[in-house]
């Protein structure tokens, strides 16, 4: 269905000019009219859904899938160095167009794009359940570290058991390193 009123459904459904990088039976992909960066486009879907609560599950999935190939041609095209994919979905999360879209925003290194967020101070909850990950985590290290410094296991135990608790404790450090930033 679309919607009288909507200026992107009107947009996508080609009734009014805009620039078009890609079409096909379902969505419309234009470049941004206010772009975060050169090349800022958005896919819309032709059927009008205000935001991806109210969307088809087959067109969000198709959207998705939209959106790789499109960043896929699109960083060789611009010979960027990734991509932000966005997709805002209420006032509350900063939506201004209340039919269904997805950014996706060209990014190059060191560019002044300001996309990111503050986080935010961690409630006296939030503190307790972090520590609570560390302990459990220190602990599973610890005893990963001594079951690997176990001759016995390592000389009998299957090579690739024994390769698989290496990797999972250079993970578990790796998570211990982040969590404690
Ligand atoms: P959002 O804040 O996620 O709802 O994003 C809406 C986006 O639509 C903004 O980035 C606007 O710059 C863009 N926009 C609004 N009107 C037009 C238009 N007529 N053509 C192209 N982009 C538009
Ligand atoms: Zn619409």
């Amino acid at each position: 269905m679309k919607d009288n009123n909507c200026i992107f459904c009107k947009l996508a459904n080609g009734e009014i000019p805009t620039a078009t990088i890609y079409e096909d039976e379902d969505f419309r992909v234009i470049l941004d009219a206010n772009p975060a960066a050169k090349g800022h486009a958005l896919i819309l879907p032709k059927e009008h859904y205000a935001n991806l609560y109210e969307l088809d599950d087959e067109l969000a999935g198709k959207s998705m899938i939209l959106a790789k190939k499109m960043i896929t041609k699109l960083t060789k095209a611009l010979d960027c160095d990734g991509y932000n994919i966005v997709q805002n979905n209420g006032e509350a999360a900063g939506q201004t167009v209340f039919h269904y879209h997805v950014h996706m925003i060209p990014r190059h290194k060191d560019d002044k794009v300001g996309l990111g967020w503050t986080m935010h101070e961690l409630t006296e909850e939030e503190k307790a359940l972090k520590e609570k990950q560390i302990a459990d985590l220190k602990a599973s290290i610890e005893r990963r570290k001594k079951l690997l410094a176990n001759e016995n296991y390592v000389s009998k135990a299957p090579a690739a058991l024994v390769e698989k608790e290496r990797l999972t404790l250079a993970s578990e450090i790796e998570a211990l390193e982040l969590l404690e930033k």
